[in-house]
């Protein structure tokens, strides 16, 4: 007897997250990983969010137990409008679209702005999970090249005027993977290139927090008034995962009423809203302050361990490697010229340690000698540790 497969061509053969496939050997006892963008779970606090978790009662607990609104609680959007404007992205609570994540904003944006056979241009490399989002919608995806300032605007300008793109999809800010941060002066330009060319821009930013040094510029949003045009050209999507915890599946989108609509349409079929028990908590959390307090540990354990990287790779590997050090965020992107390093990865494994080779990060032409490290979740001693496993490794190939 034959079976039929029911699942469509879209999904029957698309391959799975390469990162999420490592998630599997992370596991194996004694394995340092320094592949997915995992924060750090003693930096995470976790014991102020269980006090907020148990304080929410009697009507504040039965109301977060209950369906809520799609557009998500006022309370949570109040606090998310507050940290937005603090952050030079002014709006009100209304303006605010609370996600599932902020990954369900690159899926909502996807469904609800493409329509078969368009193109979106991202940047190479870039973010696989929001590439999947594009394909699943039907897109047709065009890679602009990058440099150490993000993207190269010469060649974002000649894909606008060659495919007439319907969006650009960045991470500008301590971009996944690279970990590069596009300049003030390239922010401005490339809004001018967006209106000129009506290309809507989908700015993901979940690591801009996570600076170390020295604030990133402006958002890309924010800066939407400043050039002729821009307000309608902009949705921004951001994050609680990286800066207070991943598990309560939280983020939120800014942008054009129109777009917000769209995607609350989309919203109601896909999860109705985000749970109304982690935005009660996060409410609460963000409402007293706490998530402030806590910013500058992240920011400075995190700036801690991307030297203690940068450090062990210049020391141990400087020779066979390139790599830029990331001024925020969780990502060192390197190249190791003449190495595949997918075959770099098996070796690595065999030693118990885990990166991402950089075919995943490519929508066509992977450059298969790149490779992505993060320094999230290890300390500096399993730094170190990681990095000599990674260099023998290297040298067994
Ligand atoms: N965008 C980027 C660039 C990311 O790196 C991630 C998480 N790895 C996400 C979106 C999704 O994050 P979340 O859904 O947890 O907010």
């Amino acid at each position: 007897m034959t079976h039929t497969s029911f699942v469509n061509d879209r999904y029957a053969n698309a391959p799975g997250s390469p990162i999420r496939e490592l998630k599997r050997f992370t596991e194996l006892p004694g394995m340092i990983s320094l592949a997915g963008g995992y924060p750090a779970p003693e930096l995470m606090d976790s014991g102020g969010l269980q006090k907020i978790f148990s304080s929410l009662s009697g009507t504040a607990f039965a109301s977060a137990l209950e369906y809520g609104g799609t557009e998500g609680a006022i309370a949570l959007r109040t606090e998310l409008a507050r940290l937005s404007s603090s952050r030079g992205n002014a709006v009100e609570p209304g303006e605010v679209l609370t996600l599932s994540g902020s990954q369900q904003g690159i899926d909502l944006l996807a469904r609800t702005l493409l329509s078969q056979g368009d193109t979106v241009l991202v940047e190479a490399p870039t973010y696989p999970a929001a590439i999947s989002a594009f394909r699943f919608a039907g897109a047709a995806i065009h890679q602009v090249a990058t440099d150490d300032e993000g993207l190269v605007l010469e060649d974002l300008e000649r894909a606008l005027i060659r495919l007439k793109p319907k969006v650009l999809y960045t991470v500008p800010t301590f971009g996944n993977p690279s970990g590069r941060t596009l300049s003030e002066g390239r922010r401005r330009e490339l809004l001018k290139l967006a209106v000129r060319h009506q290309c809507l821009v989908i700015e993901d930013d979940p690591y801009g927090d996570l600076w170390f040094d020295q604030a990133p510029p402006p958002s890309i949003y924010s800066m939407r008034n400043t050039v002729d045009g821009a307000e309608r050209v902009v949705a921004y999507l951001s994050s609680l995962s990286k800066t207070l915890a991943p598990g309560l599946r939280l983020g939120w989108m800014l942008g054009p009423a129109e777009l917000r609509r769209a995607c609350v349409l989309a919203k109601q079929t896909d999860d109705m809203h985000a749970s109304t028990l982690t935005q009660a908590a996060a409410a609460a959390y963000l409402a007293q302050g706490l998530f402030s307090e806590n910013l500058p540990r992240l920011r400075a354990t995190y700036g801690k361990r991307a030297k203690a990287l940068a450090r062990a790779l210049s020391l141990q590997l400087g020779k066979r490697i390139e790599f830029t050090a990331p001024g925020g965020g969780m990502f060192v992107w390197g190249r190791a010229p003449g190495v595949d390093t997918a075959e770099w990865l098996k070796a690595a494994i065999e030693r118990s340690v885990l990166f991402v080779p950089g075919s995943a990060f490519y929508a066509q032409d992977a450059d298969h000698s790149t490779f992505r490290l993060s320094f999230a979740s290890q300390d500096e001693a399993g730094i170190a540790t990681g990095v000599s496993r990674l260099e023998e490794a290297l040298r067994a190939l």
